[in-house]
């Protein structure tokens, strides 16, 4: 076990059921605590599968997974998901979808529930908006609420699976760099699905590359760039090759 690992995988192996070969093969990676990670490989390649084994809808058959130096399978309440999909639900007002994770959770007074709702909501740039319905938000409002959602849940991981791919070209650009803002004033640890190369090197400390099927390995690549960041440092000459490097490693894959 790595001590400043907040996620750790330790030669963890996955086959579905019924299926010859695994997804999931002997896999080992570490991401250390407050790092923001992407991961990024061709679309069936195992990278939800991945997220499942994560927040235990899969179990494997092999190897641990250990979430802030603790086995997952002894562990509770230790990661936040958001899906693509915002997940609202619409007979649900915004701010009753966002406190769902502390209705579950129990142990706090109506008050105390509304104080933390109202907080996170005013972080998220929804405290006008919490009494609506989630149908008269916009899509990037959505996913703000679904964000928010998330980060009542209290984990300091979060797992965000293509949270931004429904979404409109200018949209996806100003959360991007919304969900840096938030990421550096909540100092949580995030691992962020994507197809997007320009996503993964605009948010990520490190970019993951599922390069092989079953994932036996994911590559690490760093972005040497400093936060905050601007569309500008995506252009620098360092990271456009970075960025080309990242492509070719798809180009590869899929070929
Ligand atoms: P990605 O997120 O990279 O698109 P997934 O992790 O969703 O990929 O899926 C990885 C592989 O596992 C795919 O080939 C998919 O068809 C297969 N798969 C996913 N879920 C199941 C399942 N319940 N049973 C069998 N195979 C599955």
């Amino acid at each position: 076990m790595i001590p400043e690992a907040m996620l750790e995988f330790n030669n963890v192996s996955l086959t579905y059921n019924g299926e010859a070969t695994p997804t999931i093969d002997n896999l080992s990676f570490s991401i250390k605590r407050g790092e923001f990670v992407c991961l990024i490989g061709p679309s069936g390649c195992g990278k939800s599968t991945i997220f499942r084994l994560v927040n235990k809808l899969l179990k494997p058959q092999c190897g641990e997974i250990y979430a802030d130096g603790q086995s997952i399978s002894d562990h509770k309440n230790y990661c936040g998901y958001m899906p693509q999909n915002d997940l609202l639900f619409p007979w649900r007002t915004v701010a009753d979808n966002v406190r769902l994770p502390l209705e579950i959770k129990g142990g706090l007074s109506k008050s105390e529930m509304d104080d933390r709702v109202n907080e996170v909501l005013k972080n998220v740039g929804l405290e006008n908006w919490g009494q609506k319905s989630p149908s008269e938000l916009s899509g990037g409002m959505r996913q703000r609420a679904a964000f928010a959602r998330t980060l009542l849940t209290g984990c300091d991981l979060l797992l965000l699976d293509e949270p931004f791919s429904a979404l409109d070209y200018l949209t996806r650009l100003s959360l991007r760099e919304w969900l840096l803002d938030q990421w550096e004033r909540d100092k949580k640890t995030i691992l962020f699905i994507t197809h997007d190369v320009d996503e993964a090197v605009f948010l990520s400390n490190r970019v993951f590359v599922a390069e092989h099927y079953p994932i036996d390995s994911l590559t690490s690549v760093d972005i040497p760039a400093a936060y905050p960041r601007s569309l500008k440092s995506l252009s620098e000459p360092g990271i456009a090759d970075i960025k080309e490097r990242l492509i070719g490693m798809l180009r590869k894959e899929t070929a």
